[in-house]
């Protein structure tokens, strides 16, 4: 595990002012990578403070970083960074940490010349993503959808045993803020005897999931041990898996998800690192008495005492009209990491356990994250229960969304805008935040 150090001491302070506020989601403890670009300047590697962004290649050009990080540095994709050893990316961290430190013994002008307002800036995806798998770790998620169209039969039998995930799309993968145009598709036969239609998603949905970064890679025909795991994962951050559920029902069986999920999906643009995320590492969630034990390759004592992390998930939704009356967005639900029943070692072990090569900046996502309650499920289609009140199932709440001008919703309408939101918070450390997932339904094409 990562060793707590002086970059997470909570009282740490540094010059750059808006770092010091207590609901940044920025403070110095923080320290997360992001690509931006500002006008035409070509895209460069930053690290959220406060309000601002320090330019990461600034930095490395002006002699403030060790040799070691200068390459690195001056990429545009944080792919090098990714592919250091763990002992080199906690003393980056320092590095960077003792730079913005209130007294920083660097040179403040040097400095203060590399930083930029995030407002006024443009975010990339922050890295070359290879490859990207989504996986379903939340039982709550699987329950619920399960249980929709398999009321006797909601969790398969491989459920308890087996991480489960398919292999998404990378080259659809985008940076908060990007559009998203409604997908068309193939639809199941209304009625038995007629034949497919094809038109735009009525079903549109999003999913609140977390994501990591594979850091260093595994050559293809090893694996990854699961006291290894630790090592090779760079950080996090927020993925809205979008989610055309008509398209879906359609298409799959027997192979799984293909065009119902390829069309977007979004991640935030701040990947927080795992030493960021050190002081916030938890248990792994509790299994009820009687659920069958990980087999051993999935299974360690450290994965068992800290293979978790504590992080508070919450989606907003912004209507066309909402926006218009200037309303703010309406809170869906609120949830948590911890209620996930794989660990994201568990997860990246599974993956290379078949001698899969994984490589540095490889995206996987967690699947939905959902909890036990109501207000915390992580998608719309649970929210609304398929959005179909005429649905029997007993003891679920069906009603549609209502929104504070009054549109009702089952599934997302063009102007929508979903917003995601995370953070890490406990009583002995300084709050640390993943910033914004954001993306706007527009009309299909
Ligand atoms: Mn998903």
């Amino acid at each position: 595990m990562i060793p707590i150090d002086f970059t997470h001491a909570p009282d740490r302070e540094s010059w750059v002012d808006s770092a010091n506020q207590l609901e940044t989601d920025f403070p110095i403890q923080n320290l997360p990578f992001a690509v931006f670009h500002t006008g035409d300047d070509d895209r460069r590697i930053g690290v959220g403070i406060g309000d601002q962004i320090l330019d990461l290649k600034h930095c490395a050009n002006h002699g403030l970083l060790a040799e070691e990080f200068v390459e690195p540095a001056r990429q545009d994709v944080l792919n090098g960074l990714m592919g250091l050893g763990p002992s080199q990316r906690i003393e980056l961290r320092q590095a960077i940490s003792q730079l913005l430190h209130v007294s920083t013994e660097a040179d403040r002008s040097t400095l203060e010349d590399g930083l930029h307002f995030q407002d006024a800036v443009e975010f990339s995806l922050p890295c070359q993503i290879h490859d990207y798998t989504d996986f379903y770790a939340s039982i709550f998620h699987a329950t619920n959808v399960g249980s929709m169209f398999r009321p006797n039969n909601p969790l398969l039998p491989n459920y308890k045993h087996i991480p489960i995930g398919y292999h998404g799309r990378a080259s659809s993968i985008v940076v908060s803020g990007t559009d998203l145009v409604r997908p068309v598709g193939q639809k199941a036969p209304a009625e038995e005897g007629q034949g497919p239609t094809r038109s735009p998603a009525a079903l549109l949905d999003y999913e609140l999931e977390v994501g990591f970064y594979v850091a260093q890679g595994n050559r293809l025909g090893t694996t990854i041990p699961i006291d290894q795991a630790e090592q090779h994962l760079f950080g996090m951050c927020l993925v809205n898996d979008w989610s055309a559920r008509d398209l879906q029902k359609w298409e799959y069986q027997p192979l799984g998800p293909f065009l119902a999920k390829s069309f977007a999906t979004t991640v935030s643009p701040w990947v927080v690192t795992m030493e960021a995320l050190a002081p916030f590492r938890v248990a792994e969630y509790q299994r009820p008495e009687g659920d069958p034990q990980p087999l051993d390759y999935l299974s360690s004592s450290e994965n068992s005492s800290s293979g978790g992390v504590d992080i508070q998930l919450m989606v907003s939704l912004s209507s066309q009209q909402m926006r218009d009356r200037g309303l703010p967005a309406e809170r869906l639900s609120q949830t948590r990491f911890t209620n996930m029943y794989w660990t994201i070692a568990q997860i990246l072990t599974h993956h290379a356990s078949n001698g899969c090569n994984l490589q540095p900046g490889d995206l996987m996502a967690s699947g939905t994250v959902s909890g036990p309650n109501r207000n915390e499920r992580g998608s719309m289609i649970e929210l609304t229960w398929n959005g179909d009140a005429s649905n029997p199932t007993p003891g679920t709440d069906r009603t549609p969304l209502i929104l504070p001008t009054g549109e009702e919703r089952k599934f997302l309408a063009d102007g929508d805008e979903l917003i995601l939101h995370g953070f890490c918070k406990n009583e002995q450390y300084r709050r640390i935040g993943f910033g914004q997932c954001r993306g706007t339904v527009q009309p299909a094409i």
